[in-house]
């Protein structure tokens, strides 16, 4: 059996762990704070010892504090605090909060004194990081919302916004009105004009759609040269009045695609009412067979279901 070691070997560790370590007695007085704890609340080891521990808590927690210590005098239940890993904040010298994790331990009686002891961990490193990842996350899902090359949503953006545009439908029992805008014989231009050409032709066909529609209008680039054009609380008439709007935006005046190249292009557009409840799949099914007939009708046009 190997000796018991000496309890001055466990203080020096203690008072070099990287946790913040605290004894306080059964007056809440603070009885010792080890280097860790000095350097998490500001304070040296001469501000601390003696002073109350409500010094270091926010004003809530203090009076919880006192409280559970005055149940534990009286031979009550123990406080849920002890024993367990809890999170707070815990005042710095400077007023600051600090998040901490704790955890909080009754020590028993030593010459007819009781004490608790506590571990606390600083939280801010971690929440740091959870703030930075919760960041990541975010731009990811917005990444993977957004189209590469013009920048507005895509199809899944699309298909997301479409979804929630459905659920407040349900509600309002007001439809929605829905389209698919394609730009008119786009392969002659990539053709005529080359691929990066092509591309810019999207992006400003893009921009000029979004500036065309109102501020409450989804447009999401679907496919290659295809856009969904979502209107929220639209009647069908209304819709046609917006399409022809976001039609002539394009066809109004040629896009320079470069210091020597102009492009007239032009849309059609098929419109559908998605009514609530209705699949999104079959109305921009129906939505489909309005834009063929807009193609079948001579392209440069608005046509509906
Ligand atoms: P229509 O009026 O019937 O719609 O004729 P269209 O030529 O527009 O239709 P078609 O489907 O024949 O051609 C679409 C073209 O769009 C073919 C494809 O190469 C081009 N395209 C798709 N995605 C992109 C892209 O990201 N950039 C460029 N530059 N072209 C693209
Ligand atoms: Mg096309
Ligand atoms: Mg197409």
């Amino acid at each position: 059996m190997p000796t018991a070691l000496p309890t001055s070997l466990m203080s020096a560790l203690i008072e070099e762990s990287l946790d913040a370590v605290l004894i306080v007695d059964e007056h809440c007085r603070i009885r010792y704070a080890n280097q860790s704890l000095q350097a998490l609340c500001g304070c040296s080891e001469r501000e601390l010892l003696d002073r109350s521990l409500d010094a270091l808590l926010p004003d809530a927690m203090a009076a919880y504090h006192t409280d559970y210590v005055r149940i534990l005098e009286q031979g009550g239940k123990p406080s849920a605090v002890l024993g367990k890993v809890r999170e707070f904040s815990i005042r710095h010298k400077n007023g600051k909060a600090i998040p901490i994790e704790m955890k909080a331990l009754d020590l028993g009686e030593h010459d007819g004194s009781r004490y608790f002891g506590a571990f606390l961990e600083d939280l801010r490193p971690r929440r740091r990081m959870e703030d930075k990842n919760a960041a990541l996350l975010a731009r990811l899902e917005q990444e993977a919302m957004t189209d590469a090359l013009t920048e507005i949503a895509n199809r899944r953006g699309f298909e997301a916004e479409a979804a929630q545009m459905m659920a407040r439908a349900q509600r309002s029992g007001v439809p929605v009105a829905i389209g698919i805008a394609d730009i008119d014989h786009f392969k002659n231009i990539n053709d005529d004009h080359g691929h990066p050409v092509g591309d810019i032709v999207l992006r400003i066909v893009a921009r000029r759609m979004i500036e065309a529609a109102r501020a409450t209008d989804f447009v999401a680039r679907i496919g290659g040269e295809e856009f969904g054009l979502l209107f929220p609380e639209t009647s069908s008439e209304t819709a046609i009045g917006i399409a022809q709007r976001i039609r002539e935006a394009i066809a109004a005046s040629p896009i320079r695609a470069d210091d020597d190249c102009e492009i007239c292009a032009t849309i059609s557009i098929g419109l559908a009412s998605m009514a609530p409840g209705m699949a999104l799949d079959e109305a921009l099914a129906n939505a489909d067979c309005a834009l063929y007939a807009a193609k079948n009708g001579g392209r440069n046009r608005v046509e509906t279901i």
